[in-house]
C-alpha cells in the first residue's frame, strides 16, 4: 500500500475525534515511530509502498487510535522539553503548558547551584527531571500520593539519567509534612480543573487522563495551592520560592491567598494562549 495513502486515511478517520491539526500531527508522530517515515519522506516519495506487515501494524494502532487512546499512552511515551517521558494511564500525560513552567523556572534560577527543589504531585516526573537537568547540581525531591505514578517517576529519572528522591506523601494531610525537609523551591502542578469544568473537556482527556490528577471540587478549588501554600510556609528556606500551574480561572485567587499568607512579588504569568496559568511567589 502507498504510505502517503495510509497517511491520508489516518488524518481523516482522526478528523472528528481531533481538529484537523492534531489528527495530522497523531498521524506524523505515528509515521515516524512506527514506520520511520517523516514528513519530509512522504514530500519526496508520494509514491512509497509499506509492506503487509507494516499496513497490519497501522491498521491494529488505528483501531486503538479510532476508540479514542492518546496516541501518548499507545506509544506508552512522549516527548517533554526534549526528553523521551514514559507514560501510562497512571499518570497525566504532560502538556506544554507544563513545559512553559518548568521554562520559567530554568530561566529564574539558572545562575544558583545545588538549589533544593521540591516537586508536588509529581505523576510521571516530568517537572523534577528537567529540573535535574536544567538547573546546576540541583537536589530534587518528587512526592506524590500515587504509588503507581512514582513507579513511572523513578522509570522516567533512570530513563534520563537523572538522581531524584521520589517519596509517597498526601500533601493534603498535615501530617506528612514534618518528614519533608527545607526546599529553596517548591513547585507544583496540582489538579485544578472543577468537577463542572468536566462537561467542557475532550472526552480524550476526560476518559483517559487519571482524574485523580486533574479534578477539584466545585466548592474547595484551591484545595491545593492553599494546602501547599501553608507548608510552604515551614519549608521554605529564607527567599525560597514558590511555582505554581493553576487553573486560568483562579489567577487572582491564588495570587491573593499567597500575599495573605505573606508571600511577596507574587506575579500571574500567562501561557503562550494568554491565560492566566502560572503564579509565583517569594518568602523572604
Ligand atoms: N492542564 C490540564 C488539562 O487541561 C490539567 C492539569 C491539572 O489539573 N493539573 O487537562
Amino acid at each position: 500500500m502507498q504510505a502517503s495513502l495510509l497517511f491520508k486515511n489516518l488524518v481523516s478517520s482522526l478528523t472528528g475525534l481531533y481538529d484537523k491539526n492534531e489528527a495530522a500531527s497523531i498521524a506524523r508522530i505515528v509515521f515516524e515511530e512506527k514506520l520511520n517515515i517523516n514528513r519530509t519522506d512522504l514530500a519526496l516519495d508520494p509514491l512509497r509502498q509499506i509492506n503487509k506487515k507494516e499496513e497490519d501494524k497501522m491498521e491494529r494502532l488505528f483501531q486503538k487510535l479510532l476508540t479514542g487512546s492518546p496516541i501518548q499512552q499507545i506509544l506508552g511515551h512522549t516527548d517533554f522539553y526534549g526528553l523521551k517521558i514514559k507514560v501510562n494511564k497512571n499518570v497525566l500525560i504532560p502538556r506544554p503548558e507544563t513545559e512553559e513552567l518548568v521554562q520559567l523556572i530554568i530561566n529564574e534560577n539558572k545562575k544558583e547551584t545545588g538549589l533544593k527543589v521540591l516537586d508536588i504531585g509529581t505523576g510521571s516526573g516530568c517537572i523534577s527531571i528537567v529540573l535535574a537537568c536544567g538547573l546546576k547540581n540541583a537536589d530534587l525531591t518528587g512526592i506524590d500520593i500515587s504509588n503507581k505514578a512514582l513507579r513511572m517517576a523513578r522509570m522516567n529519572a533512570k530513563l534520563n539519567d537523572v538522581e531524584i528522591q521520589f517519596k509517597e506523601r498526601n500533601i493534603l494531610e498535615k501530617k506528612t509534612w514534618h518528614s519533608l525537609k527545607e526546599f529553596d523551591i517548591i513547585v507544583s502542578n496540582p489538579p485544578y480543573v472543577t468537577e463542572s469544568e468536566q462537561k467542557d473537556m475532550h472526552i480524550i482527556v476526560l476518559n483517559h487522563d487519571p482524574h485523580l490528577a486533574l479534578f477539584v471540587p466545585d466548592n474547595d478549588p484551591l484545595r491545593f495551592y492553599e494546602k501547599i501554600s501553608d507548608m510552604a510556609l515551614s519549608h521554605l528556606s529564607p527567599g525560597g520560592k514558590i511555582y505554581f500551574e493553576i487553573n486560568e480561572a483562579f489567577g487572582k485567587n491564588v495570587k491573593n491567598m499567597l500575599e495573605s499568607k505573606g508571600f511577596t512579588n507574587v506575579l500571574i504569568k500567562k501561557d503562550l494562549n494568554g491565560k492566566d496559568r502560572f503564579v509565583s511567589g517569594i518568602l523572604v
